[in-house]
């Protein structure tokens, strides 16, 4: 055998650099399912079952092609490890060189790494064409640079690709329309009806795994009854065709919206696709620019939307492969405490983490918002360890790699990474989520009361951290303002606060 070509399960492209001049005479494709990979950490099923069925699909499409396919089914015989599945089949086969492209987690190119040492079979790596920016041009833009800001790298993204740009200027005049992506829904009517996003019915290859991810981690947290997640490329530009058409025009006005029982909103429902291959950011972003150069949808929803995925997704993705390993031992607050058990049922008494929570368990989604500023908030104010929130991100969302998921959380929602890649702690209040969403109507607590047995849980921690971090936060000219609400209160409230705020620290499994 020539080259023995390792398919990862997010690499579902038949465009993949790996199977370019793929020749069904020499070469073999090996597609490996492990359950070590659904234990590394306490995986949501409906992420198992998602990674599975893509790849049982993808396999599929290998086989239609006639090309010879060696895939490890979960339940063969064999060793849980992943690296020790690869290992043998390396044995098995004795190629030439194994060809892959490279990985979304370290841990994987670790494996991949020592079983062909071990193996002494040579590796060949390849370049991960499917992002925009290979990991050696983003090593090249954060070169010199101490801090680094997404939205720089944005903007060099804009200008290299030319999306939405006209000459040298970005279209209407600024690079960036954030300040139009922050509408709640009104409160009186509230969301009113959203088109649904396209949802996709089990077929026998989706329901095959469902039946073995419940064999296989019936005590997993999750459920599958409302699987309806892209399983095939085809299924995926779908996916893609009804969100440019229905819920594009309004993405972009209601990025920051929450109301309770919405758990989509406007969102794309995208990035599981994009995450495991079945899209390419390229023709995701061009069919955003096409919408709006046709008129059909507002320049604030386009570029917002752009923006995620050129700005956000390529450049946490540049960050992870320049900081790991040290990302996952970041812990900039030098945070401890154990995660609250009711993030693995959603049983809280806080309506906002309740919803947020409960939809996660029920589909493996949440959307931006209520990852960022409600769960990843609670998270950094309750001074949660940061290795084990990651943990759980990392578990229980249908689109979490470790190259997405360890820099949004760490970095962007828990602050742990301090300067190095977002300018301040995203931190807010009750009033921030009374704001944007209508969870507070329904909940016990008032997220007006900083102490007091209604005091909400944001609320109390908020300004206890800013007690705490008074002096860096004063110093940061972004933060400096939160700071001066805290000195214009007496003695006798910041007292208040922090004695209200040690017992909901002590008691955070009641809150
Ligand atoms: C604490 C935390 C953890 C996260 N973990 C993950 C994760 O494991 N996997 C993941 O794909 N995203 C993660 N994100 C980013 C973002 O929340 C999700 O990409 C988004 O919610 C997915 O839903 P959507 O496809 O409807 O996104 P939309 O809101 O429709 O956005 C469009 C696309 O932009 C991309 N995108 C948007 N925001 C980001 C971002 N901050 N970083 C990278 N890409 C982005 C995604 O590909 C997404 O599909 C996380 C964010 C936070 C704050
Ligand atoms: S009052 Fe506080 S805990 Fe309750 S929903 Fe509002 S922000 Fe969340």
């Amino acid at each position: 055998m020539r080259y023995l070509i390792l398919v990862l399960g997010d690499q579902l492209s038949f465009t993949s650099p790996a199977l370019v001049g793929f020749d069904p005479l020499q070469d073999t494709i090996l597609m490996i399912e492990a359950p070590g990979e659904s234990t590394a950490v306490w995986s949501h099923k409906a992420r198992t079952a998602l990674f599975l069925s893509a790849m049982r699909h993808f396999a599929n499409g290998v086989a239609e092609r006639g090309w010879p396919l060696d895939y490890e089914q979960l339940d063969s015989e064999g060793p849980a490890d992943f690296g020790a599945r690869l290992q043998q089949a390396l044995q098995r086969h004795r190629p030439q060189a194994l060809r892959v492209v490279e990985p979304g987690e370290w841990r994987m190119q670790q494996q991949v790494e020592q079983a062909c040492a071990q193996a002494g079979v040579p590796l060949r790596w390849l370049d991960d064409t499917h992002f925009i920016c290979s990991r050696a041009d983003f090593a090249r833009w954060a070169r010199g640079r101490k801090e680094l800001r997404m939205e720089f790298f944005y903007r060099e993204m804009r200008r290299q690709s030319g999306v939405l740009m006209d000459g040298d200027q970005p279209v209407g005049g600024q690079w960036n329309f954030d300040v139009d992506n922050r509408s709640p829904y009104p409160k009186r009517s509230g969301p009113g009806a959203i088109p649904a996003p396209a949802g996709f019915a089990p077929d026998a290859v989706t329901r095959e795994v469902f039946a073995l991810v419940e064999r296989h981690f019936p005590d997993h947290p999750g459920e599958l009854a409302q699987f309806a997640w892209p399983v095939t490329r085809e299924q995926a530009l779908q996916a893609l065709e009804v969100f440019i058409e229905q819920r594009l025009p309004q993405f972009g006005k209601y990025q920051d919206a929450m109301w309770t029982d919405t758990p989509t909103g406007w969102h794309s429902l995208l990035s599981a696709a994009l995450n495991l291959h079945l899209l390419d950011p390229r023709e995701v972003v061009a069919a955003a620019e096409q919408a709006w150069r046709r008129g059909r949808v507002p320049l604030e929803s386009a570029e917002g939307f752009i923006r995620q995925v050129i700005g956000w997704r390529e450049f946490v993705r540049g960050v992870y492969w320049l900081d790991m390993p040290a990302m996952k031992e970041a812990n900039h607050y030098a945070h401890v405490r154990a995660l609250p058990a009711w993030f693995w049922t959603g049983d809280t008494r806080m309506a906002c983490m309740r919803d947020s929570l409960k939809q996660t368990l029920a589909l493996g989604y949440a959307h931006h918002i209520q990852r960022l500023m409600v769960t990843g908030n609670f998270a950094l104010l309750a001074e949660l360890s940061p290795p084990e929130v990651c943990d759980w991100y990392l578990a229980v969302y249908v689109d979490a790699i470790e190259w997405v998921e360890l820099p949004n959380t760490a970095g962007m929602a828990l602050h742990a990474c301090g300067p190095r890649f977002t300018s301040k702690p995203y931190v807010a209040s009750g009033a921030y989520i009374q704001r944007q969403s209508n969870y507070c109507q329904g909940c016990r607590y008032d997220p007006a009361a900083r102490t007091g047995d209604d005091a909400c849980p944001f609320t109390t921690l908020y300004w206890n951290f800013i007690d705490r971090h008074q002096q860096s936060l004063s110093a940061n000219p972004r933060t400096a303002l939160m700071t001066k609400n805290l000195q214009r209160m007496s003695e006798a409230e910041r007292t208040a606060i922090r004695a209200r705020a040690a017992e909901m620290l002590a008691g955070l499994d009641m809150l």
